[in-house]
């Protein structure tokens, strides 16, 4: 089950890396178009911390 997030939540949603870069939404994940991390979401949150992130 793929979860999709508001559009609007995405919108003012930004990555912790130093380029603060906004995410996009990829499957089950966000991803920064700066840094390339990706984020999970967890039961619908998305969980921006650097340490859950998986560098691409
Ligand atoms: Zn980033």
């Amino acid at each position: 089950m793929t979860t999709v997030l508001d559009e609007r939540l995405v919108a003012v949603l930004a990555c912790p890396c130093q380029a603060h870069a906004p995410l996009t939404q990829q499957g089950e994940q966000l991803v920064c178009g700066s840094c390339g991390r990706h984020y999970p979401i967890q039961d619908g949150i998305p969980v921006l911390l650097m340490e859950e992130a998986i560098q691409a």
